[in-house]
């Protein structure tokens, strides 16, 4: 019979050797650095393999050289895996959330179904690994690399991805970044936006991998959220550059939203109609004098705006009138180049 694993609360005390500040390894009196090395990954096979499936154990591997253990489906949460070395190393379905991992490097691991959420994956480099179908809910990849890395059906809502390199990463998609769980709140969708300048230059980079590879769809959501996040960083900072980023969103959804230039199209329309109507402007060319029906106005209005003006009704003579119908005139013209354009970067262009 093996005797029970220690918990890290167990093994927080001190490395034995003279000097040495680094807490002790799990099972081990000594620090990575002071313990013998073989001898103690020969320990750590051992206990991992007789450990009881379901069985709590944090343990503590700061900076641990390990190779070709199977840590699949264990309960790891809260461990400290701290700057370890990982190669051939297996994580299928382990609960590792709320790890430290900081600096941590995985070749050639599979972390198939981990659980990594409040992970924190600060400047952790992977390459050849998987993290299909991970749970990266609320992790912390900062500054981490990605080396043909596997995301295929990774759930990445509100991972904190500050400078990582996605370069390498493969079967990334926009749908790894929304959760299905119920337990989620679904305004979580994205990335973590906590920092909205950070959180811009972050949707940019998964705005170019996704470009990259193909997915304008999913791309054309990272630059909408970019943008988005560019405008919130303008309010945070007072700059007057949040007036014309807000009516761009509205008026056409930072060129990624072609419906939205119709629809603000048409309110443009409406609202000048309003105006017309309440100010009695239109009037027909004739010099009749009795009052335009608001139907009238709307139809004056549209008549305005595609700069169509067949005459029959026109503004009345006073200055301020006629600078307002010129002003619906031009926004004409200006609203059918920016859908032109719109449609144009998301259907010509992306193809
Ligand atoms: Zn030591």
């Amino acid at each position: 019979m093996s005797k029970p694993l220690e918990r890290l609360s167990d093994i927080s005390s001190q490395c034995r050797q003279a000097g040495c500040t680094e807490h002790a390894l799990s099972y081990s009196a000594n620090c990575w650095q002071h313990s013998p090395q073989s001898e103690y990954l020969q320990t750590l096979k051992a206990k991992i393999t007789s450990s009881k499936k379901g069985e709590a154990l944090a343990l503590h591997l700061k900076r641990v050289e390990a190779t070709d253990i199977d840590f699949s489906h264990l309960d790891l949460k809260n461990s400290c895996f701290s700057q370890c070395r990982f190669s051939d190393c297996l994580f299928v379905g382990s609960d590792l959330s709320g790890t430290d991992m900081i600096g941590a490097r995985f070749h050639n691991c599979d972390l198939v179904g981990a659980n990594l959420r409040q992970a924190n994956l600060t400047r952790a480099a992977f390459s050849d690994s998987s993290l299909a179908y991970a749970d990266l809910h609320e992790s912390y990849f900062i500054e981490a690399h990605f080396k043909q890395t596997d995301f295929m059906g990774a759930r990445l809502a509100s991972t904190v991805l500050w400078n990582a390199d996605l370069a390498g990463i493969k079967h990334l998609r926009k749908k790894n970044f929304f959760e299905s769980d119920q337990e989620v709140d679904p305004s979580q969708a994205g990335i973590n936006e906590s920092n909205a300048l950070q959180a811009c230059e972050t949707y940019r980079n998964i705005k170019h991998y996704l470009h990259r590879n193909g997915l304008y769809e999913d791309a054309s959501w990272a630059a909408y959220r970019e943008l988005t996040m560019e405008r919130r960083h303008f309010f945070k900072t007072k700059d007057f550059r949040y007036f014309p980023s807000l009516l761009m969103d509205l008026l056409s959804g930072y060129t990624e939203k072609p419906h939205r230039v119709i629809i603000s199209s048409l309110a443009i329309v409406f609202f000048f109609s309003l105006i017309y109507y309440f100010l009695k402007i239109a009037v027909p060319s004739s010099g009749a004098t009795q009052a335009q029906t608001f139907w009238d106005n709307l139809y004056f209005s549209f008549i305005t705006f595609t700069t169509v003006g067949y005459g029959d009704l026109i503004p009345r003579s006073e200055p301020v009138f006629r600078i307002l119908a010129c002003v619906e005139a031009f926004s004409g013209p200006f609203m059918a180049g920016l859908y032109i354009f719109t449609l144009t970067r998301r259907y010509a262009v992306n193809g």
